[in-house]
């Protein structure tokens, strides 16, 4: 089912062009040829299984966690491709805080891979959104890059609108613990003027305790939607 439209020969010749000024170099080692390269890709950590089925944390077994059973998510289940760390850590750097949003399509290529082996039944793929300000000075939300690379590899069509940030929240990784990180994110979504029906895969960088995707399902399903699944680039563990 993939839908790869091919790109208009301009962009393509003016991509080349770019190449040739400004080679690609692999964002974790340096190697020149590729933003994210085959050594580094293949040395990253898989998040593999056993994991909770629910929030994908690793579990001695493949049975839902305790913090699944004591909080339920809205989501129905999460996947990551890789584990947050070495190389899949410096590429979400790079494309969250050096610009190089060049990075997507290895990545979403890397995840639309995980989504044909994992097989959700999804109608579409909604980014986590940025707020307004972080879109601005960043120039980008990598989510939606992400997004977009993964629908198009899939033919799962893109609501990038979905979903509206109200505010701004402090980041993520500067909460001290799961209580704070739920705080945090409460109450920051809401829906947008586009909003699908059906399944829907929401699409994020990186999850740790799954708080953000939480209260973004959680506005999905109130607004009709849903079953609602999530994937992302890696899985802080
Ligand atoms: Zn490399
Ligand atoms: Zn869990």
């Amino acid at each position: 089912m993939t839908n790869l439209a091919p790109r208009p020969l301009l962009s393509r010749v003016f991509e080349r062009a770019l190449d040739l000024v400004f080679p690609p170099r692999c964002a974790s080692c340096d190697a020149f040829g590729a933003f994210l390269c085959y050594r580094c890709i293949s040395g990253a950590i898989r998040a593999g299984s056993p994991r909770c089925p629910r929030c994908w944390m690793p579990e001695e077994r493949e049975v839902e966690c305790w913090r699944c059973r004591a909080r339920r998510p809205a989501f129905s289940s999460v996947r990551s491709v890789f584990v947050y760390d070495g190389a899949t850590r410096e590429a979400v750097h790079a494309i969250k805080f050096r610009g190089i949003s060049a990075l997507a399509p290895v990545m979403g290529g890397l995840m639309a891979e995980q989504l044909r082996w994992w097989g959700p039944a999804v109608d579409a793929i909604v980014p986590v959104p940025l707020s307004g300000h972080r879109r601005r000075t960043r120039g980008y939300n990598q989510s939606e890059l992400l997004a977009r690379e993964v629908a198009q590899l899939t033919g799962v069509s893109l609501e990038s609108r979905a979903l509206v940030r109200r505010r701004a929240t402090a980041p993520q990784a500067r909460q001290p613990g799961e209580q704070a990180r739920h705080r945090n994110v409460a109450g920051a979504f809401r829906a947008g003027p586009r909003l699908p029906t059906g399944g829907i895969l929401l699409i994020d960088d990186v999850v740790t305790t799954g708080a953000t995707l939480d209260a973004c399902a959680r506005v999905l399903l109130k607004e009709g939607a849903g079953p609602v699944f999530a994937l992302t680039f890696a899985r802080e563990d």
